[in-house]
């Protein structure tokens, strides 16, 4: 299974054409070195309502590389796929988060950086009612209104 990390605030570009800047990786972990902490638990309920649906769905399943290293076995680390995308403030473009950060963060106490759970506060303005695809296109195409 393919595991691919970032580091937070990175320029998004996973499978589209070319780095989106206005879209940033946020909690993609790895099995160390990342940042730690208390979230609240308002900010986390609000990223689990958004996993259920998540506005990138993808088939499929990641392994979370964090429980492999706490001795967990391949088959107890799988997580599911799918992307979280949270819009920014003061910026027209995206957070753009894996499912699994709900799990990182209960888990392994993953912090996420200020400014994606300030934009978390404010609400799920990420999640208009258009199609993924759709929002691509605009990114790709330059168009700064999401
Ligand atoms: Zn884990």
């Amino acid at each position: 299974m393919p595991v691919m990390q970032h580091n937070d605030l990175d320029v998004y570009n996973r499978s589209v054409p070319h780095a989106l800047p206005s879209v940033l990786y946020v909690g993609w972990i790895d099995q160390q070195g990342y940042p730690t902490g208390s979230v609240q638990t308002e900010c986390l309920d609000r990223l689990k309502k958004l996993a259920v649906d998540p506005f990138r769905s993808i088939r499929g399943k990641v392994i979370c590389r964090a429980c492999l290293a706490a001795g967990l076995s391949e088959r107890e680390s799988i997580q599911p796929e799918g992307e979280i995308w949270i819009q920014r403030l003061n910026s027209a473009g995206f957070y753009a988060a894996p499912v699994a950060i709900c799990h990182y963060i209960e888990t392994h106490k993953y912090k996420p950086p200020k400014e994606f759970i300030d934009a978390l506060k404010v609400g799920d303005r990420g999640r208009d009612k258009r199609r993924f695809a759709d929002v691509i296109d605009d990114l790709l195409a330059g168009k700064n209104s999401p």
